[in-house]
């Protein structure tokens, strides 16, 4: 088997090699060749940490294994660690016998940017100019990077509950030689032509009346019972996709329409279709789009299968006769 440490992940993939594994897996989920497992997700009674699984197997892209990782809260202060914490473990498809170990921590961060690039390719307006983040947290440089190569954009604004963190959107900009301005929730829903919600938020922080039409939405940070982003209204108001409908529902930003009956199962569709040409995705000017990114496990097989070729064929891959 091989084995690829987390310190080496950042030299070896690059934000277009993610993009492509994971644009693969979403077609091949929506043609049925994939299809992610249950998810396991426990809270283990020690160190107040969420530990959990995330596996499945794409025929096509021949990726079987599983994510197995989640949230110890105090590492930072305890252990100097990063508080998400996961591993990437891929099997032969034809054998059963274990391929590669694979650090998954940065590859999270990569998979779950490329999901929204890949929506904002497929559903925002063509002639997108200004970009709006809400949030400022570890993943949102991620996914303002892997964004703002989808459109022309002239412009990123932003928004955070703590608005010290949105000089790290800035310095993003800056890369990409763009301005960056602060704002308000009205002033960011009347001029983003594309938006990621990308915030560990429990409530609505952008209300429907806030967003003009026209919009693409990527709903990124809701991937559990309970957290929202966005108003229920403006998910029902938008044409929606998702990743996986079944977690779109019940873990992902389409749970409260669906639970206060302002959206049916019928109403959402797959990204999937879309990449597929089984579906149109925006059919006019002032639609909303809405992209309620909900993080599948396939999408962590696919990106950690491209690492390991690289690794392999670049020597840095760990060969272990396991
Ligand atoms: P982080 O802790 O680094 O940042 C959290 C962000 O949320 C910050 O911008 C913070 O200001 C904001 N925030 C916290 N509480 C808020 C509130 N009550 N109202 C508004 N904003 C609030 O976290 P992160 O690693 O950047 O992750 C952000 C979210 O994305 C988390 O919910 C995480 O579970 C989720 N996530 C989703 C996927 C996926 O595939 N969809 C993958 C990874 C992480």
């Amino acid at each position: 088997m091989y084995i690829v440490p987390e310190k080496e992940i950042a030299g070896l993939v690059t934000r277009a090699q993610s993009f492509d594994a994971v644009e693969k897996v979403f077609a091949s989920m929506s043609a049925r060749s994939a299809y992610n497992f249950p998810v396991i997700r426990e809270a283990i009674g020690h160190e107040d940490a969420l530990f959990g699984f995330k596996g499945g197997f794409d025929k096509t892209g021949m990726a079987l294994g599983l994510k197995a990782g989640g949230y110890w809260p105090n590492n930072l202060e305890k252990n100097n660690l990063i508080n998400h914490q996961s591993t990437i473990f891929l099997f032969d498809p034809d054998t059963g016998r274990v391929k590669a170990m694979v650090g998954g921590n940065l590859l999270t961060a990569l998979r779950t940017a490329a999901a929204s690039s890949v929506s904002i390719k497929h559903l925002a307006p063509k002639g997108a100019k200004v970009m709006g983040m809400i949030g400022a947290g570890h993943q949102a440089t991620f996914q303002l990077r892997a964004a703002l190569e989808q459109r022309n954009f002239e412009k990123v604004i932003g928004w955070n509950l703590h608005p010290e963190a949105l000089s790290r959107l800035d310095e993003v900009a800056r890369e990409f030689d763009l301005p960056f301005e602060a704002v308000e929730l009205d002033q960011l829903g009347a001029e983003a032509d594309v938006i990621i919600t990308i915030t560990s938020s429990f409530d609505p922080i952008l209300m429907d009346a806030q967003v003009k039409g026209g919009t693409h939405i990527a709903c990124m940070g809701t991937d559990t019972k309970g957290k929202q982003e966005v108003d229920a209204a403006l998910v029902a108001r938008a044409t929606v996709f998702t990743d996986e409908l079944a977690q779109s529902i019940t873990i992902g930003e389409c749970q409260h329409a669906i639970a206060d009956d302002s959206l049916s199962q019928g109403d959402i569709n797959e990204i999937g279709a879309v990449i597929n040409g089984d579906h149109p995705g925006r059919t006019s000017d002032d639609e909303i789009t809405l992209f309620d990114g909900t993080g599948v496990g396939l999408q962590d097989l696919a990106v950690a299968l491209a690492v390991v070729d690289l690794a392999i064929e670049k020597g840095i891959a760990i060969e272990v006769d396991f």
